[in-house]
């Protein structure tokens, strides 16, 4: 079996910002594992906030080199899985890309789409929220009128300035109607966040992600229980270790493959965070198809999606899963594995 590493970098059609930095492209490392008759791909966006970067990808999947074998039936993959498993530790990016692959093959080897084997109802999905990266409260209330007039029902925005109060006001104003969610990426203190809680549920916003910062679960817990609205924690949840710390700190938890390491710990944290009461969120980073194909085939198991990393993209190289108006119509797919292709 022959494993290509290639890294890309790829632009942002609007630059992105977020509480704490300012995003013009996005750099992956996709990946390709070649069995006799089938290429399955994967892709990882590694995040320098989780300690990875496309130099570090890059060199975990190198090692595993050595330990590829043969990859033709589906059960060459799970020992393939069980070995890459035991040689990554850390690395999350690396490790979602190289499990991604091997899904990949797998559907392509049983010719069925990944929710089909994992028996789940295509027609069960949700829509993905849209983000609005932080700037002027008329910008950002003209790119959610925008969203919303290209067919976008949800939007997610990000805050975290000294104007959030009038860009929620702004927004809401421009799209009455629209589903609003909003992510604040560590920036408000327990106290700001409860009293910005009342503020959004005012302009019947739907929840807060990640008001408060991570290091403090005491911050998000108290947020969580003294905050009108539901609390979504994603910096405070990586993977599924940090979990016993967060569910009863949050009402729904953002699961992302780059942050919990690939397909297989996504199912394990979806299920474990669903026994204890939260709901789920599938979220990414700005990432190819490439990679959100492969997330979109868990969207029958969660609440709600922010899969709109690749929407973000001024050019994706590779499509992926239809998203007609932001629903995530899986039943649409008609290729197997992740659905991720290049276009
Ligand atoms: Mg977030």
């Amino acid at each position: 079996m022959n494993l290509t590493i290639e890294r890309r970098t790829l632009a942002i059609e609007t630059p992105f910002e977020i509480s704490r930095r300012r995003q013009e492209t996005a750099t992956i490392v996709i990946v390709k594992l070649d069995s006799k008759r089938y290429t399955g791909i994967g892709a990882a966006a590694p995040a320098t906030h989780y300690g990875e970067t496309p130099a570090t990808v890059e060199a975990v999947l190198e090692t595993l080199r050595p330990i590829l074998g043969d990859i033709d039936t589906p059960h060459h993959i799970n020992r393939h899985r069980r070995q890459f498993r035991s040689t990554i530790r850390g690395n999350p990016a690396a490790r979602a890309a190289v499990e991604m692959a091997l899904q990949d093959l797998r559907g392509k080897l049983l010719d069925a789409p990944l929710y089909q084997l994992w028996g789940l109802d295509p027609t069960d999905t949700v829509h993905t929220s849209y983000t609005i990266g932080i700037d002027s409260p008329d910008t950002m209330a003209q790119r959610a009128a925008t969203a919303v007039d290209q067919g976008y029902t949800t939007l997610k925005l990000k805050l975290g300035t000294d104007q959030d109060r009038a860009i929620v006001r702004a927004v809401r104003d421009a799209v009455p109607q629209a589903r609003i969610r909003v992510d604040a990426n560590e920036a408000w203190t327990p106290p700001e966040a409860i009293a910005m809680s009342q503020f959004l549920a005012e302009h019947d916003i739907e929840f807060v992600e990640q008001p408060v910062p991570a290091e403090h679960p005491d911050g998000l817990r108290m947020v969580t229980q003294q905050a009108p609205l539901p609390v979504a924690a994603d910096e405070s949840c990586q993977t599924p270790a940090d979990l016993p710390a967060v569910v009863d700190a949050c009402d729904i938890v953002n699961i992302k493959l780059m942050k919990c390491g690939g397909l297989s710990y996504a199912r394990e944290m979806i299920a474990t965070a669903h026994t204890h009461g939260c709901e789920v969120m599938l979220g990414c980073m700005i990432e190819s198809n490439a990679s959100i194909a492969a997330a979109c085939q868990l969207t029958p198991l969660v609440e709600y999606a922010d899969l709109d990393g690749a929407l973000l993209l001024a050019k994706d190289p590779y499509t992926g899963v239809p998203m007609p108006n932001g629903k995530i119509a899986l039943s649409e797919l008609n290729r197997p594995g992740t659905g991720a292709v290049k276009c």
